[in-house]
């Protein structure tokens, strides 16, 4: 699936401009700076597919990847900015809303969390969204280079035991390291899986 051509499809920035797609689709959801532009690249070996940015101002949208015409990987904006005016927060909630309810091909959401941080507020708030629409969701864990062992095992600790009491999450949280290559592999069979 990922040796193949991964092109973008279309970009999202209203609700009525969602496009009507015929594959399955994984959705990438993470707070700003979470390593979501680098772990796509990664995945997809690209370079360009996806923009690694540190400007959260930029415009919300969500864009569509076609990976080798069987699945379809979403990006999703980037949640949890500390300075997002109040307007931009419900802009975003609106539009990612519209486009959980919408997607009846959605196989799952794959939620960013940075290792070292574990859940956030609105990694939760996010959360919720899933569970309410029903929305299979799996979390990710990125960054892990950047954290010892015995750190990583107790923030992973802590996920799986807040993921068994959530109704639409998948017990299985993957580690990554976009800059290692680490867990990128198995994510990849993970999603190759759901076309
Ligand atoms: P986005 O805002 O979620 O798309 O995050 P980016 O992909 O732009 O990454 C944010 C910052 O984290 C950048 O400076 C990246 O170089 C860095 N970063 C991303 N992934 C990793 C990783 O696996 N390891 C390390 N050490 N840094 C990373």
């Amino acid at each position: 699936l990922f040796a193949q051509e991964c092109q973008f499809v279309a970009g999202a920035a209203t609700l009525d401009m969602l496009p009507e797609l015929p594959l399955n689709e994984v959705a990438f959801s993470g707070r700003s700076n979470v390593g979501k532009s680098s772990l796509i690249n990664a995945l997809t070996n690209r370079n360009t597919l996806a923009r690694t940015s540190n400007t959260p101002g930029r415009t919300q949208q969500i864009n569509f990847f076609d990976l080798g015409g069987r699945l379809y990987l979403v990006d999703l904006p980037g949640h949890g900015y500390a300075k997002a005016s109040k307007e931009k927060i419900s802009a975003w909630t609106d539009l990612v809303n519209t486009y959980l309810k919408g997607r009846a091909k959605l196989r799952r959401v794959c939620l960013l969390v940075d290792a070292r941080h574990g859940l956030k507020v609105t990694d939760r708030e996010v959360m919720d969204m899933l569970d309410v629409n029903a929305v299979n969701y799996q979390i990710i864990l990125t960054k892990v280079d950047k954290t010892n062992q015995s750190d990583l095992k107790s923030v992973l600790k802590k996920i799986e035991q807040e993921l068994a009491k959530r109704p639409a999450a998948h017990p299985e949280v993957f580690m990554t390291s976009s800059a290692k290559g680490i867990g990128i592999e198995a994510l990849r069979a993970e999603l190759a899986s759901l076309a």
